[in-house]
């Protein structure tokens, strides 16, 4: 029996690791969190009955006890409540399925607490990559990615010497404006760009791949979990997202991981690694397919993709800053406050206004965060 906590258990990644659970009966869920999604919480509950459950606000909280009053769960809530379950003892593996910056304490304290991390996250390791990763490895924990492109790498590593890797290709599909110019993306409106082509994931990463923000996301991400430079990572767009990312190594030969576009392939991977249990499912049928095609990155006219390369370039606390502004400026395209070309201007103005300090700890990140979305705020007001 592997026992499992979930933070961010309502979310896609959150429910589509519930789907595994429920077919896998050696999985068992011993805590799950999530924001104020009370109802689906509730219904988690009863399924997977838990230990403990989070949710963020304490009115959130006391409105589940209540729903759940007839269990024998234990409600906690805000910080406090995700690292209790963090770092309780009935628990292996931790799933980061939240979104945004409030992931990167409790990580810290699972690792702290020897817990194998399940990352979704990719928040955490952008912002606070200089701590966790050298925290996993004195304390011998394994993160095991869940983002496709970088359970692809991982995969793609299997078996091989890592001092013999030349690059590392993070695929991405361009997302629903790919080709587009700069004139058309003015117009685009938060329908549009939550029409993903490939994949279906929450709202705010939907957005993020729209933008090409969450492939530089993930480049600093890859950074970080496989431990190579910038200028050894290369993006390129691959519409069909059947290629979900590959290795080169020293004598040209390319490792690659391919599959349907479905988030539970990695998320089990990550769940089971090293083995891979059955999952159903559509196939990849090349026949059907024809062919697989690639791209150069339009980085012109999707500047959220260089602007991350400059971010990581740069390092410190500036992809914190990248980060929140581009938290700040989804949420503020969502509200349809700003255009979806405000995105990556908001983005760059941010880090231009950023005094950058080197090796943040976590309350200079989260400082650092905070002083974006201010200022944010007072230019949009
Ligand atoms: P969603 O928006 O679908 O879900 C986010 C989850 O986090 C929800 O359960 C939400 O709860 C919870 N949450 C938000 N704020 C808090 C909080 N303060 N305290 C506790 N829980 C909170 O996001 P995704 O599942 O799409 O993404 C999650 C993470 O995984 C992100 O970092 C994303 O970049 C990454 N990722 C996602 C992929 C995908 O396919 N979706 C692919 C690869 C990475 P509630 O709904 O109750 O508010």
């Amino acid at each position: 029996m592997k026992k499992i906590a979930i933070l961010g258990s309502t979310g896609s990644i959150g429910t589509q690791t519930l789907q595994i659970v429920r077919n896998n009966p050696e999985l068992q869920v011993t805590a799950l969190a999530a924001g104020t999604n009370v109802k689906l919480m509730e219904q988690q509950i009863r399924e997977f009955r838990p230990q403990l459950a989070a949710m963020w606000s304490e009115e959130a909280a006391s409105d589940l006890a209540g729903r759940v009053a007839d269990t024998d769960v234990r409600i906690v809530s805000g910080m406090e409540g995700l690292l209790e379950i963090s770092t309780m003892e009935d628990m292996e593996t931790l799933v980061t399925a939240i979104v945004g910056m409030i992931g990167i304490r409790p990580t810290i304290a699972a690792i702290e607490h020897g817990k194998t991390i399940a990352l979704a996250n990719k928040e955490t390791l952008v912002t606070a990559g200089h701590i966790i990763m050298p925290l996993a490895r004195r304390k011998g924990v394994s993160i095991l990615p869940v983002d496709s492109e970088h359970s692809a790498v991982f995969q793609s590593m299997n078996g091989e010497n890592k001092e013999r890797i030349s690059k590392i290709i993070l695929t991405a599909s361009g997302g629903p404006f790919r080709g587009k110019k700069r004139e058309e993306l003015k117009r685009m409106t938060i329908e549009d760009a939550l029409k993903h082509p490939n994949w279906s994931m929450g709202r705010k990463v939907t957005i993020d791949s729209a933008s090409l923000v969450n492939k530089g996301l993930e480049v600093m991400e890859a950074a970080w979990l496989f431990d190579v430079p910038l200028e050894r990572i290369q993006v390129v767009i691959h519409p069909q997202s059947i290629i979900h990312s590959a290795v080169e190594y020293a004598d040209g030969g390319i490792m690659a991981q391919l599959g349907m576009p479905d988030m539970k392939l990695p998320i089990q991977y990550a769940l089971f690694y090293p083995d891979r249990k059955p999952l159903a499912g559509k196939r990849v049928d090349f026949f059907e397919l024809g062919q697989l095609t690639f791209e150069k990155p339009d980085t012109e006219t999707f500047r959220g993709l260089s602007l991350a390369f400059d971010a990581a370039g740069t390092g410190g606390s500036m992809p914190t800053v990248f980060n929140a502004a581009n938290e700040k400026a989804v949420a503020l395209f969502i509200q349809r406050k700003i255009g979806f070309l405000q995105i990556p201007e908001l983005i760059e103005e941010s880090m231009g206004n950023h005094k950058v300090i080197e090796n943040p700890s976590v309350e200079e990140i989260l400082q650092a965060e905070a002083e974006t979305y201010e200022a944010i705020e007072r230019i949009t007001g």
